[in-house]
């Protein structure tokens, strides 16, 4: 099966006696052990749950997924595979939790983490040293969609028998499968592409590798952050449409980056679909297409906030990867937690502005780009 039936139908399958179309939601938090020995304890397993995570495997072509409750929950997770005196190197990039969560709360564990420019390949080497057991690969990157060479760093870290980790939220399975550049572990916020309408909160983990997943299932339940089966059903029901999403959003998105690229009132803009990005020609090899997230620096940061106010469409709001359009100011909102030297290392400043593009008319969203730059 092509990835636009997989994703309608891998999880969905009829189920007798009655041949729902549309999986059952398993609301129960025990089972009767009388007649099977399968179920025991819904923390443990649950059948909307495995409905889901059959689905995700197969959206990134892998043998295994779990599902989390948030994107943090499977991060989380993931992150018991580190032990004290562990070092993760981490691209500086990365989405805010993650940064947070390796900084400020497993350092009080003994892990180490080290923030690099993972575009270039020789600092990452550089900072790899004895103890490195984690490389922590984002691509596009948050907020200024960096692009970054998932098959060099998969090689890097295997060298030096690390487990390479992709956060694939940004490009979403429907445009990058990181497994396949040799990556070990994929990590999604199901928040954003995959449940697509803003809202559910929902994480994800997909790989091959047997040996993790043992370990990661074991730390699925007994870390405990796992969806409702709700949860889980809404993010199977978006999964069902996101390939359609995914194009409309990539065509408005690529729409818009011209429009900015040509406006007076822009000094830059980061999208991997323009010609001239730097990622371009990294992005068309390791992406079917270049995604639905855009950032640009106004040649005025002054107001910045107030301009996003002028916006009758496009919403004021972090998160992304819904059909509404919004759009955020990374130095206020997103990184406000990042500090302020970092930030400013990172390209983030006050002029910048990031663009999760939704499905709504063109047309729209041009006029509110326009109303936001007038
Ligand atoms: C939102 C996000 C996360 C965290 O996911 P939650 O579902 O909010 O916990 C992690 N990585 C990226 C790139 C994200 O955008």
């Amino acid at each position: 099966m092509r990835f636009a039936t997989k994703a309608i139908h891998v999880g969905s399958e009829p189920m007798p006696p009655t041949g729902t179309v549309t999986p059952p939601i398993y609301m129960t938090s025990t089972y009767s052990q009388k007649d099977q020995q399968t179920y025991d304890y819904a923390r443990g397993v649950n059948p909307t749950r495995e409905a889901l995570e059959r689905n995700l495997a197969s959206l990134e072509d892998a043998t295994h997924a779990l599902a989390f409750s948030s994107g943090m929950g499977a991060i989380t997770t993931l992150t018991t595979l580190l032990k004290k005196g562990d070092h993760v190197v981490v691209t500086d990039d990365c989405y805010g939790g993650v940064h947070r969560i390796f900084t400020r709360i497993l350092s009080a564990y003994g892990i180490e983490s080290t923030f690099v420019d993972m575009r270039d390949l020789v600092d990452v080497e550089d900072v790899m040293g004895p103890d490195t057991r984690m490389v922590w690969i984002e691509s596009p990157t948050n907020p200024l969609l960096k692009v970054l060479d998932l098959r060099e760093l998969a090689v890097i870290a295997k060298a030096h028998e690390a487990i390479s980790v992709c956060d694939n939220t940004f490009a979403s399975p429907a445009l990058q499968n990181p497994l396949k550049w040799g990556v070990d572990v994929v990590v999604h916020s199901a928040t954003k592409y995959l449940g697509g309408h803003a809202d559910v909160l929902g994480g994800a983990l997909v790989l091959n590798r047997a040996d993790l997943f043992d370990r990661l299932k074991f730390a699925q339940n007994a870390i405990g952050a796992v969806p409702s089966p709700f949860d889980a059903w809404l993010i199977l029901r978006g999964i069902k449409t996101l390939d359609v999403r995914i194009e409309r959003q990539c065509d408005n998105a690529a729409a818009l980056a011209k429009l900015l690229h040509d406006h007076p009132a822009v000094a830059k803009v980061h999208y991997p679909g323009l010609p001239d990005d730097e990622g371009h020609r990294l992005a068309a090899k390791q992406m079917r297409r270049f995604g639905g997230m855009l950032s640009f620096e106004l040649k005025d940061p002054r107001g910045a906030v107030e301009r996003l106010r002028r916006a009758q469409v496009v919403l004021l709001a972090e998160s992304l990867g819904g059909v509404e359009s919004l759009i955020e100011h990374p130095w206020s909102m997103t990184h406000a937690s990042v500090p302020p030297e970092q930030r400013s290392r990172q390209g983030i400043t006050e002029a910048l502005v990031r663009m999760s593009v939704g499905l709504e008319d063109i047309d729209d969203l041009t006029e509110d780009v326009e109303r936001i730059l007038a």
